[in-house]
């Protein structure tokens, strides 16, 4: 076994008594791969949460796998969708004690029904919607399916057995087995929420703690989303970048809560809105470029297509450095979308109109973002509707230089912003053109102090 330095691991068992240069770590625990030592099998490492380095044996490590594409991967593998009473109970066959499957109701469309095998019968109990919330026995109340499943996992309240064993729909995974085999499920008992600090469009976020390490938590209730998110987490786990936000991984319980690292200093649009330009300095502004430049370089070079760049959706750390974020409509190069749901403003036009999406139309995206950042945070197209927008743009309109902002920025727009998809820069292009920039204007990541902010 021999692993590249960088690589993300997990420790299979408790190492609770090291000897002098040795790591401690406990079974779990997750450790970065610094370098190979001498000694056969025995690498330097950092462990991820105390931030201590130290000396591991490779055999007490597993790595972390991306998740491959797997469009079966499901959160509810005992759901069937709409079947029949009689095709439950025959897939409930054996009908050995405690065997469950949900289906759709087809007497009482938008109803649920629970069908568990008891004594060799298969019951079934009709699941309700009363007020938004999910219920068998008025009684007892559910968010979403996934809770219902695990309350009756654990008691047996008013039905005739617990929930012992999951009947899988045929083709499907549980997402539940594979992120835990492959090492991104954590321990729903190891993390602390804290404050909210963001509301996303299907969740809130909130700060807080993994085993002493600072992380931001997206808690995502409605099991039909935490389904779609399901996607962005898998995507994400074959990411990583020091650009791009990166997964601790994803918590089944109540839904599903994705953990990332904590970015202090929140959207870029609002940091930049609030600090203002008294505040955050020309060269501070071009290393927020050339960050999220890098981040999509590497996007680039694994060929996704982000879909969704925008100031909103780049987070800063700590210390100012600016990740991308927000995976939720990164795909594969790919023709499909949803067009209702698309960012106009940021969006290409043969995005728009022809549904094109590329890593070009990326680079639309990171013009207007380049707008944004130099503009401080301000709306682009500020006194024009999205309506408006669409229809100037495809004439063959662009917006004028934000207030002092660089000429040969401003240039770096205009490119992105071609109407030809092929004549914009790649991000490749785009980065050495900053890094340019960024020497005409002194501004060396030392000489700007990122931490001022
Ligand atoms: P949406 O679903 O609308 O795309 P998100 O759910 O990703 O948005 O995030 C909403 C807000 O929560 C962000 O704008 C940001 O302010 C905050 N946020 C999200 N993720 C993090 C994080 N990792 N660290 C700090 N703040 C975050």
């Amino acid at each position: 076994m021999s692993w590249a330095v960088g690589t993300q691991c997990v420790t299979k068992k408790d190492h609770t008594k090291p000897k002098c240069g040795e790591l401690l770590y406990h079974k779990g625990d997750l450790i970065t791969v610094l370098n190979k030592t001498m000694k056969e099998g025995v690498y330097l490492s950092r462990h991820n949460t105390t931030g201590e380095e130290g000396l591991i044996n490779a055999t007490d490590l597993k790595e972390r796998k991306a998740i491959q594409e797997t469009p079966n991967l499901s959160l509810m593998p005992w759901f069937h969708g709409k079947i029949s009473g009689p095709e439950a109970v025959s897939k409930l066959q054996p009908a050995q004690d405690g065997l469950f499957l949900v289906r759709e109701s087809i007497r009482h469309p938008g109803d649920y029904v629970l069908c568990v095998a008891v004594s060799a019968k298969v019951i079934h109990y009709r699941v309700f919607y009363h007020d938004n919330k999910l219920t068998i026995d008025h009684q007892q109340f559910f968010y979403n399916l996934i809770d219902m499943v695990e309350f009756y996992s654990k008691n047996k309240g008013f039905i005739a057995t617990r929930l012992l064993k999951p009947k899988p729909k045929t083709g499907t995974k549980s997402a539940e087995i594979e992120l835990s085999k492959t090492g991104w499920l954590l321990d729903i008992n190891k993390l602390t929420v804290g404050e909210r600090i963001g509301e996303g469009e299907f969740g809130a976020v909130y700060a807080g703690d993994y085993m002493g390490q600072k992380v931001a938590v997206k808690i995502i209730k409605c099991d039909v989303t935490a389904q779609a998110f399901l996607r962005e987490t898998t995507v994400m786990t074959k990411l990583q970048h020091k650009n791009l936000v990166r997964l601790l991984g994803v918590i089944l319980n109540r839904g599903l809560h994705i953990v990332t690292e904590l970015m202090e200093k929140g959207n870029l649009a609002n940091l930049l809105r609030s600090r203002g330009r008294w505040v955050v300095r020309v060269g501070q502004l071009l290393q927020f470029a050339l960050d999220v430049c890098e981040g999509m370089e590497y996007l680039e070079s694994v060929k996704l297509v982000h879909r969704d760049l925008a100031a909103r959706n780049v987070l800063v750390s700590d210390n100012s450095v600016a990740k991308v974020s927000d995976f939720g409509l990164t795909k594969v190069h790919s023709k499909t979308s949803d067009n209702a749901k698309l960012p106009i403003k940021w969006t290409a036009p043969e995005a728009l109109t022809k549904q094109n999406f590329s890593t070009k139309s990326d680079v639309w995206s990171y013009g207007i973002l380049l707008w944004e950042i130099f503009s401080y945070g301000r709306q682009p197209y500020p006194t024009m509707n999205v309506a408006e927008v669409k229809e100037m743009v495809e004439a063959g309109y662009r917006m004028e230089a934000p207030e002092d902002c660089p000429a040969d920025l401003y240039s770096v727009m205009r490119l992105c912003w071609e109407q030809e998809p092929r004549r914009r820069p790649s991000f490749q292009k785009l980065r050495h053109k900053l890094e340019q920039e960024m020497s005409q204007n002194n501004t060396s990541p030392a000489a700007c102090s990122r931490r001022a902010l």
